[in-house]
């Protein structure tokens, strides 16, 4: 039997995440994740290194977190990470007060911004649409996930943790009031901890240990266009709806998304409607959208808490919780951003280093990971099996 001190069972990037910032502090650690790494909703993200400025208006202490993390992840994430900028563009339609009150929340959070002129804005991007009104201009930028993920894994690996891809926990095992092991298919992994980073699915894990997280997950989709010559994030500056964000990548740009309530986040509906809707908001911005071929369509779930503070939909926290429970040695994280992972991981492995008296302090923001080399990233994403939808045209 297999002995560990801490198993974490997930690997999305907030699984991965906590596995390296655990190792990093000296912590025995084995990640087992059902499938390959990203699996879940990490390999089906948009892809957006946000700035903060999309919540700034509506969430001022998320926005904080994502304007930090965003400049960790640009100095440490190497080729994981694209530094675009990002465009906030009013169009007719849009309430100019709208647009004030971002910049307004900008400014309040410490996000930089520069107001752009009409013209200035089209020579910028000139496949945006000539009826831009205002514009101005943010630090958002554009993650890999696939590489990202790697490239966690390997920190991990380098620093002594045990990545385990395809490895679906099928129970954890609770005596006397306290967790001792988890089991595989394969084996008992015995463990004085255990982290539960299942994403949507962190509601069923728990349930193995006979404890309850409530989710409520939704879903978002994206679509990919072959439309080439766009190199800013455009986000459209209204309130976050449907279909207001364009994430460039190389050779095609990524529209998205919505937002979904689901029950299973396995077996859900994927609505031909929502598609139709990407490519007609995206088009509003972006004309070209209109006679680009699609060359991708998937769908993701938001990890997102159902408990008392969680609120619904798209009223729903994005911020993450830390959830202890009556069965001591289990923790769960629920909800966050793929921008916040290394944040995440961190305010987790306080929470389990405290438990097992470990006193290292957090050093994932300081140290750089194994991304500077793209061929090298790709090879270790095939080894983590962690291609994913999300950037499958720029891995390899
Ligand atoms: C449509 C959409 C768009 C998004 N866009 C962005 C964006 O642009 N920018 C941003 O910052 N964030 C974005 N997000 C949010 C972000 O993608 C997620 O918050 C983040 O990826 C969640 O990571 P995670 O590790 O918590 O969950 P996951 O990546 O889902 O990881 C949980 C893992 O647990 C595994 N698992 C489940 N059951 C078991 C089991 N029994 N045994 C072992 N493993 C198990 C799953 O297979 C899964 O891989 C988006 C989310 C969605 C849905």
């Amino acid at each position: 039997m297999t002995e560990t001190d801490v198993v974490v069972i997930g690997g999305g990037a907030t699984g991965v995440g906590i596995a390296r910032d655990l190792a990093m502090r000296g912590v025995d650690v084995v990640l087992c994740e059902r499938g390959g790494l990203g699996a879940g909703t990490t390999g089906r993200s948009h892809g957006l290194l946000h700035s903060g400025a999309r919540y700034a208006t509506a969430d001022p202490e998320g926005a904080a977190e994502c304007i930090r993390e965003s400049r960790v992840l640009r100095d440490i994430a190497g080729k994981a990470v694209e530094r675009t900028d990002g465009l906030f563009v009013q169009l007719p339609d849009d309430d100019p007060a709208a647009f004030d009150a971002r910049i307004e929340a900008c400014h309040d959070v410490g996000i930089p911004t520069e107001t752009l002129s009409t013209d200035a804005v089209r020579d910028i991007e000139p496949e945006l649409t000539s009826d831009v009104t205002r514009a101005f201009r943010v630090p958002d930028g554009v993650i890999y996930p696939s590489r990202l993920l790697a490239a966690t894994a390997e920190s991990a690996r380098q620093h002594g943790a045990e990545i385990r891809p395809n490895a679906p926990v099928t129970d954890i095992v609770v005596a006397d009031g306290t967790v001792t092991a988890i089991e595989t298919d394969d084996e008992r992994i015995a463990a004085d901890h255990v982290v539960n980073a299942g994403g949507a699915w962190a509601g069923r894990i728990a349930e193995l240990a006979g404890v309850e997280v409530p989710m409520a997950p939704t879903t978002g989709v994206m679509v990919a266009v072959d439309v080439e010559g766009v190199d800013s994030v455009i986000n459209r500056c209204r309130p976050p709806g449907d279909g207001d964000i364009v994430v460039p990548h190389e050779d095609r740009v990524v529209l998205g998304t919505t937002s979904t309530p689901v029950e299973d986040p396995d077996d859900f509906p994927t609505d031909e409607d929502a598609v139709v809707a990407m490519l007609m908001e995206g088009t509003a911005m972006v004309p070209s959208v209109a006679a680009a071929d699609v060359v991708d369509v998937y769908w993701g779930v938001r990890p997102l808490y159902g408990g008392d503070d969680g609120g619904r939909g798209r009223d729903a926290s994005r911020g993450f919780q830390v959830h202890d429970h009556d069965v001591a040695g289990l923790t769960t994280v629920t909800g966050g951003k793929l921008t916040t992972y290394r944040l995440m991981a961190e305010a987790v492995s306080d929470a389990v280093c405290e438990r097992l008296s470990v006193s290292e302090p957090c050093r994932t923001a300081d140290a750089e990971l194994p991304a500077e080399d793209a061929e090298e990233l790709d090879a270790l994403v095939e080894t983590f099996d962690a291609v994913g939808p999300a950037d499958t045209d720029i891995v390899g």
